[in-house]
């Protein structure tokens, strides 16, 4: 039987990951999986909890209540459950994008999702977008992409984004959150955010989303045939 194939998108805040991831792996009939989405899930819980993100041993302790469930709807969207609840769109605030990289700095969590991502990709054929995937969650994936694009463009993508939905924010705020938590994910001592050495960088600043969908779908297909 052939093995299932992984493609591993990685890359800052901002730089277009699931859309693109998204819609790569639908043209492709792969599943998409979000890992970022399962860390705001874990950011999420702590805050109801009233845990800081700092707070090791009580993010230890807690995570033991953690229940987290990936669902796929009707709409194609990956669902994140918590604990039998849908928490997809209370997971997208710029407080929950904080809490996430908050979180995802602690060990206990990093281990605790390691092999429920690894899971998915054993079963499936993939397209997983993250911090980490090239270089921890799936080191022998075939196809690595470094997703990136200037703070200024990244910036003002999400600002569109959360505008579009109504959301009352300052571009400066955003600018000032992506830096820090670009910094934030690029320093940590876990799995930082790097460029794996086998991946094709892309840079998205100057491109549409077209344009990176058939780029990356041409390394693929290179890949593959090699
Ligand atoms: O991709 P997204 O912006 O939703 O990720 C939220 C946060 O989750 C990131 O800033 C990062 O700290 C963390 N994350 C991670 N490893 C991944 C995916 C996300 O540390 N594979």
């Amino acid at each position: 039987m052939k093995p299932y194939i992984s493609v591993a998108i990685d890359g800052p805040a901002g730089a277009g990951k699931s859309t693109i991831a998204r819609r790569v792996a639908s043209e492709l009939g792969y599943l998409y999986v979000d890992t970022g989405a399962i860390y705001r899930t874990v950011g999420y819980h702590m805050s109801l909890m009233g845990i800081g993100p700092k707070d090791t041993d009580g993010i230890r302790r807690c995570l033991d209540d953690v229940n987290i469930e990936i669902r796929y709807g009707e709409d194609g969207l990956q669902h994140m459950m918590l604990n039998g609840s849908d928490v997809t769109d209370q997971i997208r605030t710029p407080e929950m994008s904080a809490m996430a990289s908050g979180v995802a700095a602690q060990s206990c969590v990093r281990d605790y999702l390691l092999e429920m991502q690894r899971a998915l990709a054993k079963t499936n054929n993939v397209v997983m977008d993250g911090r980490d995937i090239g270089t921890v969650v799936l080191p022998d994936a075939p196809v690595k992409i470094y997703l990136t694009a200037s703070e200024g463009v990244r910036a003002d993508r999400r600002f569109k984004e959360l505008t579009a939905k109504g959301e009352n924010v300052r571009y400066e705020d955003i600018y000032t959150d992506i830096v820090k938590r670009d910094q934030q994910d690029m320093n940590r001592p876990i799995a930082p955010l790097r460029c794996a050495k086998d991946a094709v960088v892309v840079d998205s600043s100057y491109l549409s989303i077209d344009q990176v969908v058939a780029e990356i779908k041409a390394i693929i297909r290179k890949k593959a045939e090699a």
